[in-house]
């Protein structure tokens, strides 16, 4: 049952770490709490705190020393023994918990109730910590500077040791903390003294605590707390080696604190350093008592003396001005250089950032970056799964609700949704939730193996279309036993994924094209070059090939141009082009003999993403390019990132302008943009459902300013104004009711005017988002399955 995983000699003095399979305990024990181990039949209780949890395995970490016989016959077992039985988690989980948890919770009330408060003057409650650890003690103290280390949260430590051989954890406690300092009393190693006099050093240089822990030695722990004391920097000690039973029964353990006395094992074992009557302490550690098991008495009130402590602590952080961890950004290659190439542009967060990140999360009881999710992943879950290092279950966490994780975490709008909709973003930054979604992605594809193929024999489904609806409706049907066939117009699987979305953006290779293998694996068929409504009809698919539903995801990949004179002159091209050549024909690679002609000066008109990924494009195959787009900068549909990074890159910009002509050579090729200055008005509902493009949300009206034109010169004018759906389909299946502006007409469900016909995606909303196309392809396969019966 408690099978050891791992043994290791820490030490030359019988210092040993053992790592023990013991799944309920590693499910809910947390720093700072202890268990009781009693390694075979006729051994003794033994108290040890528990120094790591590793949740992967299920396991936790203790370390002891050899100090009797029990602890001797444990040294004794090897890996693969069961240990005979373990009791807990018991005690109070450290109280620097309490804190940042309270903390959290009233970061989340007052952002909440206070929507307009003050950003300026927010801080989220954490600060600079100080851990000093001795001899064993060391143990106990790793878990909670890991704990803090995960939350963000700064940390020094200072462990200390007769000599340089009775040290151990020197390689772990750096990976986690910000600055480790080794004393040693005969100067053997790190600096010679004792710990409490770089306790004093670092006090009395003014750095800023808001809580020293000390473990270790009764008298290390006493002297810490009285040279903190003149600091009056809140101290908490553990009492762990008071303890002889930990579950309150025998109150050996029992200790004065301030005016009470408390049990260590069950008010404790953590207490208010400047409290502890030490003196008693050790006096009562060296009588028979302590070794013996003994009916509690009720002399405690199990009051905690540290909430007053906990109370100041809360309120000195809410003031004070250094304390926020901030949202983690990932490195990225420097606009100069990646101006130049197609590479991706952000590297993604490292582990370390992620980890850190996940711990600004609020784990929010009522959590609005899910309701804000278009496909409700549970947010907060896979978050905390990061933060407690199960990357595996951070992906399975996400996968339940998202097909193409690596590619949302990319090109998600996320400041229009989840992290739109995160509460700390009403004081603070966000949490960084795309990011995160990516790193697990990564990280997942990273260590995965192949998984094994699976070939479903169920009811065939045909699915037109392989971008991100249509592969998640595939996925989905085909985990459920489905036959599932997507067929696609172009040579390569993946929609706007492979020939919209640039390189530098979305690696094809190396991020789409593994997510399409998962779904192959899964037993999805794709067969590409098929154009349905051409190659063969919707009806054909089911008269002839004898599918029994078929699911549109066609898209909306028809570019709409600017209804401007000049607009059929060479030169004036559509994103969409300028985009396929690049990205699914390669055009910028020498190897390829797709050509793209761009002139030396290049004008985008447009302000969604596909204007921000032409212009970039355009910029990087060597063109000097400006955006000219209608409304301001604010108005822009664009992810803000992509705004951000194309100006970073030196793309220039034209807010309030718009194009009213093209000016053409005599040879018939565009020489210059001829543009309007606008007025912002009102916010009005944009677009309108006869005129070919579906209605758009509300934005600002606006205006020409009479007598504002601008001649702005331009070999290459690209128009980046949307798409609307293809209208091959829709002349193609007789029945199929559609919008005026060419979208499909479905239901909330994908059911369209057609049985056994479903639509979703862009084909059906008009040009939108990825993961709104992935939202629409799960519900179809719902539906579909409802249809047809769950089981394929
Ligand atoms: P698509 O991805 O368009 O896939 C439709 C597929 O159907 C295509 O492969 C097409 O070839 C195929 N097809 C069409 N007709 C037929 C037919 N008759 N027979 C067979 N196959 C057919 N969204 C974001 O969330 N974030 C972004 O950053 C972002 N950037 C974008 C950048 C660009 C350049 C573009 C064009 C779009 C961007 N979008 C972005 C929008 C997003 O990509 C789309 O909303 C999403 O891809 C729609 O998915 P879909 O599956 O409905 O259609
Ligand atoms: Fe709350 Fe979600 Fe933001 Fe975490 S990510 S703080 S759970 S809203």
């Amino acid at each position: 049952m408690y099978e050891i995983i791992s043994k290791r000699l820490l030490n030359s003095h019988e210092i040993y770490q053992m790592e023990v399979h013991a799944p309920w305990i590693s499910l809910s024990g947390k720093p700072g709490q202890f268990v009781i181990v009693i390694p075979h039949p006729t051994g003794e209780r033994i108290p040890l705190t528990i120094s790591d949890i590793v949740y992967q395995r299920q396991s936790i970490v203790l370390v002891f020393q050899v100090v009797g016989d029990t602890t001797r016959q444990m040294a004794q077992m090897n890996v693969g023994d069961d240990l005979y039985t373990i009791v807990g988690p018991l005690g109070k989980p450290s109280e620097l918990i309490s804190i940042v948890e309270s903390g959290k919770r009233k970061v989340e009330n007052d952002a909440t109730q206070d929507a307009s408060a003050n950003l300026s003057t927010f801080h989220f409650p954490l600060k600079r910590l100080l851990f000093v650890a001795g001899g064993v003690g060391i143990a106990p103290v790793f878990p909670q500077v890991k704990w803090a280390f995960r939350n963000g949260i700064p940390t020094d430590v200072v462990i200390g040791a007769r000599s340089k051989d009775l040290l151990f954890y020197e390689d772990e406690l750096r990976a986690v903390c910000n600055n480790l300092h080794i004393m040693t009393d005969d100067g053997t190693y790190g600096e010679q003294g004792l710990v409490t006099a770089k306790v004093d050093e670092l006090c009395s240089k003014g750095v800023e605590y808001s809580h020293c822990v000390a473990i270790g030695p009764l008298p290390m722990m006493k002297f810490v707390a009285l040279t903190t004391k003149k600091y009056n920097l809140p101290t908490i000690v553990s009492l762990n080696c008071m303890m002889v039973d930990g579950t309150g029964m025998c109150g050996a353990c029992r200790v004065r604190v301030g005016d009470e006395v408390k049990f260590c094992c069950v008010d404790g074992p953590e207490f208010d350093g400047h409290l502890v009557d030490f003196d008693e302490a050790a006096r009562k550690l060296k009588t028979p008592d302590a070794r013996r098991y003994r009916i509690a008495t009720a002399e405690s009130g199990h009051q905690c003396n540290l909430a007053p402590a906990v109370d100041k602590v809360l309120n000195d952080l809410k003031d004070s001005k250094d304390l926020k961890v901030s949202r983690q950004k990932p490195q990225e290659q420097a606009p100069t250089v990646r101006a130049h190439n197609f590479d991706e542009v952000s590297f993604g967060l490292t582990e370390h950032q992620a980890i850190v990140e996940a711990g600004r999360c609020l784990q929010c009881k009522k959590p609005r970056c899910v309701e804000a999710c278009p496909v409700g992943i549970n947010i907060p879950r896979f978050i905390q799964n990061i933060k407690e290092e199960n990357f595996n279950q951070a992906y399975i966490t996400i996968s339940h609700d998202s097909a193409l994780p690596a590619v949302c975490g990319r090109v998600c709008p996320q400041e229009t949704q989840c992290e739109g909709s995160c509460i700390m973003g009403v004081k603070n930054e966000p949490i960084a939730i795309g990011a995160l979604e990516r790193f697990v992605a990564d990280n997942h594809r990273a260590q995965s193996k192949p998984q094994s193929q699976c070939y479903p024999a169920g009811r065939k489904v045909a699915v037109v279309g392989s971008g991100p609806s249509g592969l998640t409706c595939a996925g989905d049907l085909a985990k459920h036993g489905f036959q599932v066939t997507v067929f696609e117009a172009l040579h390569h699987a993946g929609g706007v994924l492979v020939y919209g979305i640039p390189e530098f953006r979305l690696p094809k290779q190396r991020v789409v094209e593994p997510e399409i293998e998962n779904l192959r694996r899964l037993g999805v068929e794709i067969r590409t070059n098929v154009i349905i409504g051409k190659s063969i009809t919707i009806d054909q698919l089911f008269s002839e090939m004898e599918y029994d539903a078929v699911y549109i995801a066609s898209g909306a990949g028809l570019p709409k141009f600017m209804g401007v004179k000049g607009e059929t002159l060479i030169g004036v091209i559509s994103a969409n082009e300028l985009l396929t050549r690049t990205n699914l024909m390669h055009g910028y690679d020498e190897k390829y003999d797709t050509p793209i002609y761009l002139g030396k000066k290049v004008i985008v008109v447009g302000g969604g993403n596909v204007a921000m990924d032409a212009a970039r494009t355009a910029l990087r195959l060597g063109s000097e390019v400006t955006v000219v787009y209608r409304r301001g900068q604010e108005d822009m549909p664009a992810r803000r990132e992509e705004v951000h990074h194309a100006m970073e890159e030196g793309v220039q910009f034209m807010f309030q302008t718009a194009p009213v002509e093209i000016l053409g050579n005599e040879d018939g090729t565009a020489r210059a943009l001829r543009c309007v200055k606008m007025e912002m008005g009102e916010p009005e509902r944009s677009g309108s459902a006869t005129n070919g493009s579906k209605p758009a949300s509300l934005r600002r009206s606006f205006k020409a300013i009479e007598g504002s034109e601008v001649d702005v010169e331009a070999d290459t004018i690209v128009a980046a104004l949307g798409t609307s759906p293809n209208p091959l389909i829709r002349t193609t299946t007789p029945g199929l009711e559609c919008e005026p502006w060419g979208g499909i007409k479905a239901d909330e469900n994908g059911q369209t005017s057609r049985k056994l016909i479903f639509a979703g995606g862009d084909a059906v909303s008009g040009a939108a988002t990825v993961i709104l196309a992935m939202g629409a392809g799960r519900k179809a396969a719902k539906a579909i399955m409802e249809a047809l019966g769950s089981n394929g």
